[in-house]
């Protein structure tokens, strides 16, 4: 995790609200707030009904307020955090407040910018008289597919364009998720794939498990951990070793900028136990699987978006 002992300064964003105080919200907000791109005096929040919720957002510092309406008439850029099927209500409830100074940026799973530049422009009665180019002018829409390790500064997100967002408007956006971890610019098109290599679940229907993460790589530490344990590894020290050489690895990757193929070639020694490892982990089809999953998720969030 990043510790400068000098934070940047905050992004020049003005006021950035939150519609939907939750999990994701939250963890954007900590995100933000700890990486001093946007300080919680410049952020507001939608109040929440969950008691518990509301207090972490004021022991944050961050000021609720009492409609949806009020954070989109006031906020600079105006999260969209809520679930997917509730969007479309709080779209119509917002729309007289988007004015062209404003930026909606949709973390919402499976929904797409033109659904959203659509529903604003729709429930501000656009298409009729022009004589009000600040009502009509349509909305500014950024994606973002976040995850929840915003939070302590370890995301993984992607970003993408809507047709009326500029490019400094991408860029702003794209600061902001790099101030909060890693962050890729991506064609909408592209989501799905992101999704799927990042295995978030999917968010549209009632049958969701949210917060899952990176739910192959908790599956490849327990196995790991497996392993330990086998070989005889008290199930603790199995598990620290397992999810600290993953950590270890993963920054190699970030940090190096090598080809992991390169990263794995130089901890195999000829005839050694490494290339052992490898050569039992081909056998049993772990990187086909892998490969297989990223597809199957991918597919699925296709299928739900
Ligand atoms: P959540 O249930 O934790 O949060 C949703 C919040 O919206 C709740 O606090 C709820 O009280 C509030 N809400 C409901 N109706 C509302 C309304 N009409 N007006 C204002 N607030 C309302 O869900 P979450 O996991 O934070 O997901 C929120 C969005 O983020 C979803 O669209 C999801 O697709 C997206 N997302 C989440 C994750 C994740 O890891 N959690 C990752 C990527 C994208």
């Amino acid at each position: 995790r990043a510790s400068s002992s000098t934070p940047p300064p905050p992004l020049a964003l003005g006021t950035v609200g939150f519609i939907g105080a939750g999990s994701m919200a939250e963890a954007m907000a900590r995100g933000f707030a700890e990486s001093g791109a946007v300080s919680p005096s410049s952020m507001r929040v939608s109040r929440s009904s969950d008691a518990a919720r509301a207090a972490r957002w004021t022991n944050l510092g961050v000021e609720a307020l009492a409609s949806n309406g009020d954070v989109a008439r006031v906020s600079d850029v105006v999260v969209l955090a809520v679930k997917p099927h509730v969007l479309p209500g709080v779209l119509t409830e917002i729309a007289s407040h988007v004015s062209p100074e404003t930026l909606l940026l949709s973390v919402a799973a499976g929904v797409s910018t033109s659904f959203i530049e659509r529903a604003v422009s729709d429930a501000r009665g656009g298409g009729g008289s022009r004589d009000d180019d600040r009502r009509f002018s349509p909305p500014r829409v950024i994606r973002v597919m976040p995850n929840t390790p915003c939070q302590v500064r370890a995301a993984a997100s992607s970003v993408s364009a809507g047709a009326h967002s500029s490019s400094a408007d991408l860029d702003a956006i794209a600061s902001l998720m790099r101030a909060v971890g890693a962050c890729v610019v991506v064609d909408e098109s592209l989501i799905d794939a992101v999704v799927g290599v990042r295995r978030v679940p999917s968010y549209t229907g009632p049958h969701t498990t949210p917060g899952s993460g990176p739910a192959y790589v908790y599956q490849i530490i327990e196995a790991m951990a497996d392993g330990g344990v086998l070989c005889g590894l008290p199930r603790a020290d199995a598990t620290l070793l397992a999810a600290q050489t993953v950590m270890g690895a993963a920054k190699m990757v970030l940090e190096s900028g090598e080809h992991p193929a390169a990263l794995k070639d130089k901890v195999c020694s000829p005839g050694g136990t490494t290339i052992r490892a490898v050569a039992a982990m081909e056998a049993a089809g772990v990187r086909a699987g892998m490969i297989a999953a990223v597809r199957a998720s991918a597919e699925r969030s296709a299928e739900l978006g």
